[in-house]
């Protein structure tokens, strides 16, 4: 059966279905509408002020490739300015490649680009160092933990060196509804209670962080990266798949295909989800140690970087501190994982 005709402009030929609407598009269309949707989303959240320097979490993956993209259409409208910072964990055979995938972006898209490293961030320390060090005691989650404190850290880290006044990243809706799935299987409340929206406002100091990609689910990411020929890097972090995200994915792959609106209802439950008095976590303060937000005298990176500086790295996500225990941690920037191969349909 021939494909029909795009919906919007009546000419060409569709080349896809969007996933949520079912409308059968061409890709010039898609494109468009994409574009539409993500400009929508910034201005009606009022994400990203005019005159605004964006530090954009680049990892090479998809996500984040996409996000660049899609902001670098959408700036001149916006009236801000993009930058590019990237983040070098320390995975040997692995973020080497992710980090010249971004660098071939910076300079198709002649955006300035900024790498920092765990490295020289936390007193030589590497994700390999840390993957070492927790060896023996559930090592890949341990793994995921540390790294997206870390990851958050650093982002802020790079994005003050580059004068940025807002950080965008790439999270899509899917991530979103892993993130609150997985927090209201561990009853997370902090992490719930702080969970919804779609950024923070930059409390404590902190620069204030969106994600303008957060209602886009997975598929028309990839379908967004398929037609405009994006190049991203699409391997999986060799310490990813234990970590406990991927049984959140995989219950939420189950849970849309009995109930297709399963992920958005998800991150809009997040958005919408009030804390009984009881169950809220207190205010928090600040580190004792860095100044940043807290809720105990050390904050996550302090904590975490304490332990394995003290061999004792279990201890900063053990019982005594709920909700970083194994986890992962929200992925700012993180390097995403490959696209499901039917995710470019066609006709
Ligand atoms: Fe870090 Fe992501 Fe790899 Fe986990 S999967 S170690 S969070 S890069
Ligand atoms: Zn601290």
């Amino acid at each position: 059966m021939p494909a029909p005709q795009c919906a919007t402009c009546h000419k060409a030929r569709a080349a896809l279905r969007r996933p949520r609407s079912g409308r059968a598009l061409c890709g010039a269309c898609f494109c468009a509408a994409f574009e539409a949707e993500v400009l929508h989303t910034v201005v009606a959240g009022r994400l990203l002020p005019p005159g605004a320097v964006v530090a954009v979490g680049a990892s090479g993956g998809k996500d984040s490739t996409v996000l660049a993209h899609v902001l670098q259409v959408l700036a001149p409208r916006l009236g801000i300015s993009l930058r590019l910072v990237a983040v070098d964990e320390g995975i040997g055979g692995y973020r080497d490649a992710a980090l010249a995938a971004v660098r071939r972006q910076a300079a198709r898209w002649e955006l300035p680009l900024t790498v920092v490293a765990y490295a020289d961030l936390f007193g030589g320390w590497t994700m390999d160092a840390v993957a070492r060090s927790t060896a023996g005691s559930g090592r890949s989650r341990a793994c995921c933990t540390f790294c997206g404190v870390l990851r958050r850290r650093a982002l802020e880290e790079g994005a003050r060196l580059v004068g940025a006044t807002h950080i965008v990243t790439g999270h899509n809706a899917d991530d979103m509804a892993e993130t609150v799935l997985m927090n209201f299987l561990r009853g997370d409340a902090a992490r719930l209670a702080r969970g919804g929206g779609l950024g923070s406002p930059g409390e404590g100091g902190a620069l204030p962080r969106c994600r303008p990609l957060q209602l886009a689910s997975q598929k028309e990411v990839v379908l967004y990266a398929h037609f405009r020929r994006l190049d991203y890097f699409s391997e999986e972090c060799v310490y990813a798949p234990e970590a406990f995200r991927g049984h959140a994915r995989h219950l939420l792959k189950l849970l849309e295909a009995a109930r297709p609106s399963a992920v958005l209802d998800l991150v809009h439950s997040a958005e919408r989800l009030a804390l009984a008095p009881a169950a809220r976590p207190p205010a928090p303060g600040a580190c004792s140690r860095c100044g940043a937000l807290a809720s105990r005298a050390l904050c996550q990176a302090c904590a975490l970087l304490d332990g394995l500086n003290r061999g004792r790295p279990r201890l900063a996500i053990g019982k005594g501190r709920r909700g970083l225990d194994e986890a992962g941690p929200p992925r700012d920037g993180e390097p995403e994982r490959a696209p499901a191969p039917d995710a470019v349909p066609a006709f």
